[in-house]
């Protein structure tokens, strides 16, 4: 149904101008409250006091929950619970999201209410709304759901609780428990919506890799060094990788333990890599197929930082360009490609020289394109060992990277492995 039909139904039950009730409609809309909420609580306003929907939706289980059930009743055991804060119309209202499961599946919910729910619980709610997000159902328990606890538990085959590690963790990801230490951490202010606002800004790490995050609300416990153990976090995408929001709903405590840093980061393949929609800390292992344009002794403006073409920035116009060196290496392990993102420091390792090397031999040549020709000759062919920070976005797959080696796997002995594979088969 369309906001307009929406506004229509609610004019003509309770009586009042449409246009008046659809701009209403559309603030609570826009502020990512769900629209049976939000007529809801329109119905309240407008002093409409009969509850909408009547009987009670029947029973059903997780996993026959679909998009299109408008209410349903389902019995089953909280998961995850956390507690986030959204605003709309001027006020801060504070949501519970997580996730409840049953013995046939697990599913999403919001609550719009305070009902008390902690991981562990197990809930009736009787006539909660189903709303679609990204393809899958979720549930919304707000005024119009009537929960209850009940004392008997179903056996559900999931972890109560949010105990996640960093690699784990995607956008969207609510009440998660982490172990960590801060590897990077900085203190800024931004303009916050209730003006400038401190807040802290870095990098956690644990045993599976590292990930950026935001603590909105600094606790002490975060300083670069330290271990923390943080609870109630949710994980939203910044800048084309998932980050860590730590927010005045977590709790940040001390830990005891040591944690060794990446000791588990795991290799992906290419292909999985790039279908996770970015990573912050990944590694893989391809052949280098290509040396895209760009690459080699390059032009930044002075302005931006951004590559340069004939001394023309595209924001800044006619500029004196810095020589920088880059590389953008095209790594193909056969179930995708990325491009490598090599900066001066790995690059001059590749192409062995320095920046005053490559003016040089670009200034006896009187092309530049020869610092990327060599760079080409050194590594198009070879197998590398990749880790960095990959991105996905409308720029393509670009792993920023941290570290390129050239692989120790014997390439001839994969090659024997692979004849051997394809001999099994044939
Ligand atoms: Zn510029």
């Amino acid at each position: 149904m369309e906001l307009d039909d929406h506004a229509e139904d609610l004019a003509s039950d309770l009586g009042v101008d449409k246009e008046e009730v659809k701009s209403d409609l559309q603030n609570l809309v826009e502020y990512s409250v769900p629209v049976d909420e939000a007529k809801q609580s329109l119905r309240r306003k407008y002093g409409d006091g009969s509850s909408a929907g009547g009987a009670t939706p029947e029973s059903k289980d997780v996993a026959d929950i679909s998009p299109d059930d408008g209410n349903v009743t389902v019995t089953g055991v909280v998961l995850t619970a956390g507690k986030r804060s959204i605003r709309y119309q001027g006020d801060d209202h504070v949501i519970v999201e997580g996730r409840l499961a049953d013995d046939t599946g697990v599913i999403d919910y919001t609550a719009w209410e305070d009902f008390g729910l902690s991981p562990g619980d197990t809930i009736t709610a009787g006539n909660a709304g189903v709303r679609e997000w990204d393809g899958e159902p979720e549930l919304n328990l707000g005024e119009s759901t009537s929960l209850s606890f009940q004392e008997e538990s179903p056996d559900v085959p999931y972890e109560i609780g949010g105990d996640a590690q960093l690699a784990d963790l995607r956008t969207g990801d609510r009440a998660v428990t982490i172990e960590v230490t801060v590897v990077e951490c900085e203190r800024r202010t931004i303009d916050g919506r209730d003006g400038e606002t401190e807040i802290l800004s870095g990098v956690f790490g644990d045993e599976s890799g590292r990930l950026p995050f935001t603590n909105w609300d600094p606790a002490p416990e975060i300083e670069e060094g330290n271990a923390v153990r943080i609870e109630n976090a949710y994980v939203q995408e910044f800048r084309g990788v998932p980050e860590v929001n730590v927010s005045e709903f977590s709790t940040v405590a001390d830990l005891e333990r040591e944690i060794d840093v990446g000791a588990d980061t795991t290799t992906m393949d290419v292909g999985e890599a790039v279908r996770t929609g970015g990573i912050y800390d990944v590694e893989v292992v391809g052949n280098v197929i290509a040396v895209r344009d760009g690459s080699g002794l390059i032009q930044r403006c002075p302005e931006c930082y951004r590559v340069i073409q004939k001394g023309q920035c595209r924001t800044h116009g006619d500029v004196d360009g810095v020589d920088d060196l880059r590389v953008k290496a095209i790594v193909d392990d056969g179930t995708g490609t990325l491009t490598a993102i090599l900066d001066d420091e790995l690059t001059e390792d590749v192409y062995g020289g320095t920046l005053d090397d490559a003016l040089e031999q670009a200034r006896e040549a009187m092309d530049q394109e020869v610092v990327a020709d060599r760079i080409r000759e050194r590594i198009v062919g070879r197998e590398y060992r990749v880790r960095g920070h990959l991105s996905v976005d409308e720029y393509g797959a670009n792993l920023d990277a941290e570290t390129f080696e050239e692989s120790d796997d014997d390439p001839e002995a994969r090659a024997t492995a692979f004849l051997e594979d394809a001999e099994v088969q044939a």
